[in-house]
């Protein structure tokens, strides 16, 4: 099985979108991700899959603390910035939540301390303990077949 047929296959699970947020030493970073589930009620606990090879690996290693920020379907521009899919440059303003780097207007901001970090092939799965949350009303931003999708 080639390395496209598998991507083309995992394309077929319509996801939402995340950006993960974090911070080391007052430098903020952002990644969208959309491996991202609950994992535990009690405690409760969230998982996302972060590739070896991605900056945000190293950060949430060293900052053990990291926010989840599920967008809203008006927030595909966010996730393009924090994909590199858009390069201007642009600084984006971060909210502060719990004390870490949160995207304003996602429909659900997490609160992460690190819980535990385990290796799987070429990407780490990072899981957290979810210490506090933010609701907000809105339609999410999906993601299928390697392309950005409106709910409504
Ligand atoms: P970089 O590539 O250096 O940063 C990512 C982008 O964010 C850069 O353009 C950077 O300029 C910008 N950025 C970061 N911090 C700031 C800041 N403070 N202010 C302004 N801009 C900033 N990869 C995974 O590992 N796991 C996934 O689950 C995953 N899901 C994805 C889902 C979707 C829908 C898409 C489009 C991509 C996904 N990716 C995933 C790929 C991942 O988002 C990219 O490979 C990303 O570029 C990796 O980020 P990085 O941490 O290496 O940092």
């Amino acid at each position: 099985m080639d390395d496209r047929m598998f991507r083309a296959a995992m394309g077929k699970f319509a996801t939402g979108v995340t950006v993960i947020a974090s911070e080391v030493d007052g430098d903020v970073h952002g990644m969208t991700a959309n491996a991202f589930m609950s994992v535990s009620l009690d405690p409760k606990l969230v998982l996302i899959s972060v590739d070896g090879k991605a900056k945000m690996n190293e950060v949430i290693k060293k900052s053990e603390k990291f926010t989840v920020n599920i967008l809203s379907g008006d927030q595909k521009e966010m996730s393009m910035i924090f994909a590199g899919q858009i390069k201007d440059g642009k600084k984006v303003e971060f909210d502060t939540f719990e004390g870490l780097p949160a995207i304003g207007d996602s429909l659900v901001s997490l609160a992460c301390n690190l819980y535990q970090a385990h290796d799987a092939g070429d990407h780490t799965l990072f899981i957290g303990e979810v210490k506090n949350l933010n609701v907000q009303d809105g339609e999410p931003l999906a993601f299928y077949e390697g392309n950005y999708k409106q709910m409504t």
